[in-house]
């Protein structure tokens, strides 16, 4: 994510953290800065450890996605929290159960940590709220400790609220699409987050009034309804197949072709992979990377042979779209479609791009994809006028 400098590289994944986090440790030492230089020193460092649970939380995520395959990206911290960047969502609802518990369930672990600490540095005593808010006055390391503690407990419950963006929406529809199947799941699991939006908002003008309140609820709602579009449109990606969205008109190279045409095809076209026919067969690929580099160090008039590839990367024509989306993200290759030997076509990084934008706004419009045309009989009979 752009402006968003690497600060630490736990389990091989990047943690980065978005610049805009600079003003809200600027706003915490303010706000505590009022009880003093020993209170700004207190909410920074609070917040600091804080985030480094929203962090633990991020992880828990990330560990448990990886254990079922998929790769994390990144993990990006955010003034309003962390979000892990995955290649994919999970798919079974199992795999998207644990992948969604394991986040709250760190700082809920965190939380039972910090009150063993606590219970122990009071000697055992039940804490009043006296003790708390002389403690709070000291503003020590039981107070650090104790707001860590309501904090971590916060963050759990906050994210198991069963709405989405939450993580307790995302645990919700995991459940519900056990029996329903998980497009019925998401529509009744976003329904419900944008009815608890409009809860949260509503309490936001009770009493005095909270602003904050109406900014959450808000934006759990805009949450709730850009997961229902998203599940919409990844239920139109699952009914198409490798075949449907490859590019038909990729250009291909002969095997007596030289670097130098693989430059003009890559002028006039934006294909990474260019597959290599030798008579009627397929015989490798040429990368477009691959060919630029080496036409620095052999020339134009090198052949492509010189960069040929024979491990091709190749899928059926019947092949899911999702599946090969899925590869792709992983390789980060384009592939050669094929029926039989057959070359049907080549699909890469900025086909998925665009069909997944596409659906998107067919969604949004409110088309359903056209069925296969009904063959009309031989012999209609002509209606009558
Ligand atoms: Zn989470």
């Amino acid at each position: 994510m752009r402006g968003s400098p690497r600060v630490a590289r736990l389990f091989g994944i990047d943690i980065r953290v978005h610049f805009t986090f600079a003003f809200v440790l600027v706003w915490v030492a303010i706000e505590f800065g009022r009880q003093g230089v020993r209170g700004a020193i207190f909410g920074t460092l609070a917040i600091l450890l804080l985030f480094a649970c929203v962090t633990f939380h991020e992880l828990g995520h990330s560990l448990v996605a990886r254990r079922f395959g998929i790769t994390v990206r990144e993990i990006v911290l955010l003034p309003i929290g962390g979000v892990a960047r995955m290649s994919r969502e999970p798919t079974r609802p199992s795999h998207e159960l644990l992948v969604a518990i394991a986040g709250p369930l760190v700082n809920l672990v965190i939380a039972l940590a910090l009150a063993i600490v606590l219970a122990t540095r009071l000697g055992g005593v039940l804490p009043t709220e006296a003790l708390w808010l002389a403690e709070m006055e000291k503003l020590g390391t039981n107070a650090l400790l104790f707001w860590l503690l309501a904090g971590n407990l916060g963050l759990a419950l906050f994210n198991m609220l069963p709405a989405f963006p939450m993580d307790g929406g995302r645990v919700l529809r995991a459940l519900l699409s056990f029996w329903l199947g998980k497009p019925r799941a998401t529509t009744i699991a976003a329904g419900i987050g944008q009815v608890l939006a409009l809860g949260i908002a509503a309490l936001g003008f009770v009493g005095p009034g909270n602003p904050l309140l109406l900014l959450v609820g808000a934006f759990v709602f805009f949450g709730a309804s850009q997961e229902k579009l998203a599940s919409r449109a990844q239920e139109l990606l699952t009914q198409l197949s490798a075949a449907e969205v490859c590019n038909p008109q990729a250009q291909t190279l002969a095997a007596g072709d030289q670097l130098g045409d693989v430059v003009d095809h890559a002028l006039r076209t934006n294909q990474a992979l260019f597959p290599v026919i030798y008579g009627s067969d397929l015989i490798g690929v040429v990368l477009r990377d691959d060919a630029l580099n080496a036409a620095e160090r052999l020339g134009l008039r090198a052949s492509v042979r010189q960069v040929l590839r024979r491990d091709l990367p190749v899928c059926d024509a019947a092949t899911p779209l999702l599946q090969v989306r899925d590869r792709i993200a992983e390789t980060g290759q384009p592939v050669v479609v094929l029926d039989g030997t057959r070359l049907v076509g080549v699909l890469g990084a900025e086909d998925l791009a665009r069909i997944s934008q596409l659906s998107s706004q067919l969604v949004r419009a409110g088309i359903r994809r056209p069925e296969a045309p009904v063959p009309e009989p031989a012999s209609a009979p002509r209606s009558a006028s």
